[in-house]
């Protein structure tokens, strides 16, 4: 197991049966645990020609905002629905546990600008191709992605990557 994983708590059964929830806090609070996150995405990405990090709420702001600020570069938040104060668009996508609805401001990005899409975990999927959807509806295109965490068995990376994008994680896990 990397070291990664090691600081990445497990919770069964959150938020319901059946779910083993992958916590990072346990990373983000782990101060050398934290740096080594955000050094190991710098390393793989600093000779990209990325425009801008985008994270997705929540637990990608975190990390996305932390690799922003290292890459030199912007940050785009894709939030929950109704959080975005300007003009928005927005996309439903389907969750492990449930569906959901996220958004971005139409005038996020320039045409063209090439964008790295972060969140902490990739489980079915859904969560990511919403993004990268509501991304290139208004534009950007999403030449990578990056994840703390995999879990390969739920299919998310996979179909990531059918799609011709780019999959970077730091760990995975077994099962769900
Ligand atoms: P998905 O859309 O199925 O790929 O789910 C990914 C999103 O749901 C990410 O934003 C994760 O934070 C969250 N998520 C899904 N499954 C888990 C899990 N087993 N542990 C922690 N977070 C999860």
């Amino acid at each position: 197991m990397s070291d990664i994983a090691k600081l990445i708590r497990t919770i069964p059964n959150y938020p319901k049966e059946g779910i083993m929830f992958r916590d990072i806090t346990t990373l983000l609070k782990d101060p050398k645990g934290f740096q080594e996150t955000i050094n190991l995405l710098v390393t793989q990405y600093k000779n990209h020609k990325i425009d801008y990090v985008a994270g997705i709420e929540a637990r990608g702001f975190i990390l996305g905002a932390a690799l922003a600020y290292a890459l030199g570069i912007g940050f785009i938040p894709v939030r929950k629905k109704g959080k975005l104060p300007g003009k928005t668009i927005s996309q439903n996508y389907d969750l492990e546990y449930g569906s959901d609805t996220i958004e971005i401001h139409e005038d996020a990005l320039e045409k063209g600008a090439k964008i790295l899409l972060i969140d902490d975990l990739i489980a079915t999927g859904g969560t990511a191709l919403g993004a990268i959807a509501l991304i290139e509806k208004v534009g950007g295109i999403v030449t990578e992605t990056a994840f703390v965490v995999d879990l390969p068995e739920l299919g998310g990376s996979k179909k990531i990557t059918d799609k011709g994008h780019k999959v970077f994680s730091l760990c995975s896990f077994a099962g769900h």
